[in-house]
């Protein structure tokens, strides 16, 4: 282990996210160890990873599991830990240098922030907490003086395009988006669109969750979100292009009107692999961009008639606050009922939409405000779910 080596907790292991960054740590040995690691529910990968990398933490976030996981973890020296106070730890006690942040949807917020809290810098992949909780993460960063790093491909490809540049030269951020499986399908086909079409991406493989969002468009909304807490730009400093072939991760355009555009394979290990060196850049064996053989790239508007979520996160974001925090919780309520097979495709922009115009108000200065705003949103989702006649 080198002079340099630096802990790493990894919330949300056992995810898409969580076991690419266990890949590329194992590339690279003598730079990282892992102090923890966490999961939902998945006792017996959780348990292999304890075994393969001796964190000093491991959590469980469903209580019930932790005697299992204990169990199974009896002959190592890892201390095993469980609920929402487990992520915590996993996250602020553990030794941690840098936190990636891999749970997916608003479980994710509170360990993320109480890292920031601590002084630990993060490495966010974990869309959902920013958009809740964007204004209390960014000023807390600030406040301790640590960096709160994109893995998002398309942030992260934004924060490599405005390294040395100054924020008061941008004129707009664009970011892409692969337009997912029903970029070309009519908008009168989408009522019958199943749970496993909508899991098939086009470019990217990643958790059912955020597959689903590319699907709606939902995950670019959530994104434009993202954007604006990671940035400080407004909404309307905010663009969308769909871009198929993933392969320009998203670019800026300044005031002089140059572009610059950040390019490369559709891999998550490569924004996973710059937020964790940063500010240096690691070696890796991840091949290079081919574009001679890669074909053409091609540029489209959005269709925001058949892709109805990106106004609505555009609205949640116009209306600040609170609104953000109800738009994720329905979104999240809305899809996991999609993937039940309890709602229909064009449901889910339906559900967001009722939850957002009963949307009470209100400020979100505190967790505790966030915490009480996400949980009624719920409510108010099945709800509107209940009501609703499929
Ligand atoms: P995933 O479903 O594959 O993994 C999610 C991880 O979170 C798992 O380890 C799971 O055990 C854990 N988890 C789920 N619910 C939890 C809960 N209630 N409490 C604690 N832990 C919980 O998801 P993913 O694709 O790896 O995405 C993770 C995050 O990264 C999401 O916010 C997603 O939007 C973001 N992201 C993912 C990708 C990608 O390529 N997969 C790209 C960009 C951003
Ligand atoms: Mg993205």
């Amino acid at each position: 282990m080198s002079a340099a080596c630096r802990s790493l907790a990894i919330l949300g292991s056992t995810g898409s996210i969580g076991r690419s960054a266990l890949e590329l740590l194992d590339l690279h040995p003598d730079a990282f160890r892992v102090c923890a690691l966490t999961a939902a529910r998945r006792v017996d990968d959780l348990a292999e990873q304890v075994h393969r990398y001796h964190p000093a933490v491991a959590a469980i976030a469903n209580p019930e599991l932790e005697p299992q996981l204990r169990q199974a973890c009896a002959d190592t020296d890892t201390r095993i830990v469980s609920g929402t106070a487990g992520l915590v730890e996993a996250a602020t006690n553990a030794g941690a240098d840098l936190v990636l942040a891999a749970i997916v949807g608003g479980a994710g917020l509170q360990p993320t922030y109480s890292a920031l809290q601590h002084g630990i810098p993060v490495a966010l992949a974990n869309k959902e907490a920013l958009v809740m909780g964007g204004a209390l993460m960014v000023s807390e960063a600030r406040k301790q003086g640590v960096d709160l790093l994109p893995v998002d491909s398309e942030h992260n490809a934004l924060h490599q395009c405005l390294r040395g540049e100054s924020l008061d030269e941008v004129r707009r951020l664009i970011l892409t988006a692969s337009g997912g499986p029903f970029r070309t399908a009519a908008k009168e086909s989408l009522a019958a669109v199943t749970p496993a079409q909508a899991l098939r991406h086009p470019t990217w493989k990643m958790g059912p969750k955020i597959t689903v969002d590319s699907a709606t468009l939902m995950n670019k909304g959530l994104e434009v979100i993202e954007a604006h807490w990671l940035f400080g730009l407004p909404a309307q400093q905010i663009d969308v292009m769909i871009h198929p072939q993933s392969i320009v991760h998203s670019m800026v355009e300044f005031v002089d009107g140059s572009v610059m555009a950040q390019m490369g394979v559709n891999d998550m290990k490569h924004p996973i692999q710059y937020a964790l060196s940063y500010p240096q850049r690691g070696r890796t064996n991840m091949p290079g961009l081919d574009l001679v053989n890669r074909g053409p790239l091609e540029f489209e508007e959005v269709d925001r008639d058949k892709f109805p979520c990106l106004d609505l996160a555009y609205r949640a974001l116009n209306e600040g606050e609170l609104a953000p925090v109800a738009l994720n919780a329905a979104n999240e309520v809305a899809v996991a009922a999609f993937l039940d097979g309890r709602l229909s495709f064009p449901g889910i922009a339906e559900v967001v939409d009722e939850v957002l115009q009963s949307h009470p108000g209100g400020t979100a200065s505190s967790l505790e405000e966030i915490t009480h705003a996400d949980g009624s949103a719920r409510q108010r989702a099945r709800r509107s779910m209940d009501g609703r006649q499929e």
